[in-house]
Order: structure tokens, then C-alpha cells, then sequence
């Protein structure tokens, strides 16, 4: 099978018409993969993404093809898809403010264009979930666009469905999430065209890598929370003297165990199920 890219997280071979998604132990902080993998990490990915496609598939049709036809070396991390076009935006909702979100607010009180009220601190619940896109750069770190930005990029029709969709999507992982005692701040999904035209969710979807976890009981907004995803590694990371560019310090063996039991931690809690590699 040929390699056709390999991302910060997961490595992509065509077959035919199809894809293999392969999700890697992976870690990247700051569009920076370190060194040192977490292990379990990409198939606790997978097994979410898996799990919260069938949960969504009422909302939009995914990529997903299947998860057991796929080579056996690959098996649990692996993805067989269909090829979609990607479209140029990373779709982004936000319940909480945290993150790129909350200095754009302290910055400018909008996030994407969207006006927001004065006051909120990080953390803080937004009086309603908001679209808040940016662009998928191929190079360099991604920027908030506006709406109309989208619109401009890929028309009316297309803009107006999608951002629909990706608000329905955070709002029925939210609540599913708030009945297991987590709050999902944000997330980021990624959505393409099929060949024939139709727009499918692709990628990986309401993981711990592409949005952030926090347990609702911890939840105190004008601090930074207690997350069961990828900021845990942020967050020791920035302890460091490391300037965020290549090549990336490698993670000690205590953050590398507390980062697999959050994954393994979101992953129970969500699908009610035990994780088991
Ligand atoms: P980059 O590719 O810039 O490194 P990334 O680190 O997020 O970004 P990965 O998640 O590691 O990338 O790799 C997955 C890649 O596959 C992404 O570029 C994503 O847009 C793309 N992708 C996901 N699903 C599909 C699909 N069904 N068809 C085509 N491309 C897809
Ligand atoms: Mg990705």
C-alpha cells in the first residue's frame, strides 16, 4: 500500500478508491510530534472515533468504511475510509472558552467574528455553543477566520450546512458527555467531499487529541482545568525551557503514564466500556 502522507499523528495509504487511516502513539504539541510515544494512544483514538461515528451518523454520513477489513499489524488503530476531498477549514465549536479561543477573546472580546460578552474568564461556559473556524494550514499554525471567510472559500450552501453540523455534533457529544461527568469544552472536526459530491465527517472525531475533556466536577472557571487530553502535555511541556520548535524534548516516563491513563480515563467514562489494548 502506498504511503500517500503521514500527519503529525496518523499516517495515510491509499487502496484503490479507499484509505487506510492508521493512527500512530503519537503526540504533538504546538504542530511539534515528540520524541517519545504514549502508548495506547492511537488506538484509544480509533476505538473513540469509531465509537462517537455511529453515535452521529443520523447527523452526516462518515468516512468510515470499516474497522476490521484493514491490514492485522494495523489492527485496532486503523481506519479503512473513504477518500474524500478535505475541505481548507478546520471546523471548530466551543461551549467553554480555553485555549487560542480565550486570548482571542482577552485580545479582541470575539472569537472567528463572533461578539461575545464581557467578563468571561478561562474556562468560563459560553452563553451558547459557537462556530469558530480556522484555517488548515499546511504549514505554519492555524488562524480564527471569520463565517463569512468560510463562505468566501467554499460558498453559501456548503458553509451554512456544515457549520449547522458541527454545532449539532458538539451539542450531542456535550450532553452525552455531561450525563458521564465531562465537559467538552471544544472540538474540531474535519469534513470533505466524496466523489459523488456528498459532505462526509472524515478524520477522527470528538477524541481526546481533538478536543478537551474536563471532569465536570473539578470545573472552576479563572483557572486552567484539570484535562483529560492532549493539554496535559501542553502543560508540562511549557514548564520547560524549549522554544516550541523542532525537535521536541522528550516526555518523562510519569507524564507519559498519567497522559495514557487520561486517554484510557476519557475513554471508560465516555463508552462506559473498559479499556482493554
Ligand atoms: P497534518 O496532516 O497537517 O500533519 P494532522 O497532524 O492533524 O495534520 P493527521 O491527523 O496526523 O494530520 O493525519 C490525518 C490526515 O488525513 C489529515 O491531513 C486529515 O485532513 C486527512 N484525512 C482524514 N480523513 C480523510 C479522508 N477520509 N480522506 C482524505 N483525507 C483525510
Ligand atoms: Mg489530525
Amino acid at each position: 500500500m502506498e504511503l500517500v502522507h503521514s500527519g503529525k499523528v496518523r499516517d495515510v495509504y491509499a487502496d484503490g478508491d479507499e484509505l487506510i487511516l492508521v493512527a500512530s502513539d503519537r503526540v504533538s504539541v504546538y504542530d511539534v510530534v515528540l520524541p517519545t510515544p504514549i502508548p495506547d494512544k492511537g488506538k484509544i483514538l480509533t476505538q473513540l472515533s469509531l465509537w462517537w461515528f455511529e453515535r452521529l451518523a443520523d447527523i452526516i454520513p462518515n468516512h468510515v468504511v470499516s474497522a476490521t477489513d484493514v491490514p492485522r499489524e494495523w489492527a485496532g488503530r486503523a481506519i479503512r475510509c473513504r477518500r474524500l476531498t478535505m475541505l481548507p477549514v478546520e471546523w471548530i465549536a466551543r461551549g467553554h472558552l480555553a485555549g487560542l479561543g480565550l486570548k482571542e477573546y482577552q485580545k479582541s472580546g470575539t472569537v472567528s467574528g463572533v461578539p461575545l460578552p464581557d467578563g468571561l474568564v478561562e474556562a468560563s461556559r459560553l452563553p451558547e455553543p459557537i462556530f469558530t473556524p480556522t484555517t488548515k494550514a499546511t504549514e505554519g499554525h492555524d488562524e480564527f477566520i471569520t463565517y463569512d471567510d468560510v463562505v468566501r472559500e467554499i460558498g453559501d450552501d456548503t458553509a451554512a450546512r456544515l457549520k449547522d453540523v458541527t454545532l449539532e455534533i458538539y451539542k450531542r457529544g456535550a450532553a452525552l458527555a455531561a450525563e458521564r461527568g465531562i465537559i467538552i469544552a471544544d472540538t474540531k472536526l474535519e469534513f470533505g467531499r466524496a466523489a459523488d459530491g456528498t459532505l462526509v465527517l472524515g478524520d477522527e472525531v470528538l477524541t481526546p487529541d481533538s478536543s478537551r475533556f474536563w471532569p465536570a466536577d473539578q470545573w472552576v472557571p479563572g483557572r486552567p482545568q484539570h484535562s483529560l487530553d492532549k493539554q496535559f502535555v501542553r502543560d508540562w511541556s511549557s514548564t520547560l525551557d524549549w522554544d516550541r520548535t523542532p525537535p521536541g524534548p522528550a516526555i518523562p516516563d510519569e507524564v507519559v503514564e498519567a497522559t495514557r491513563a487520561r486517554y484510557t480515563e476519557v475513554y471508560e467514562r465516555l463508552t462506559g466500556t473498559p479499556w482493554t489494548s
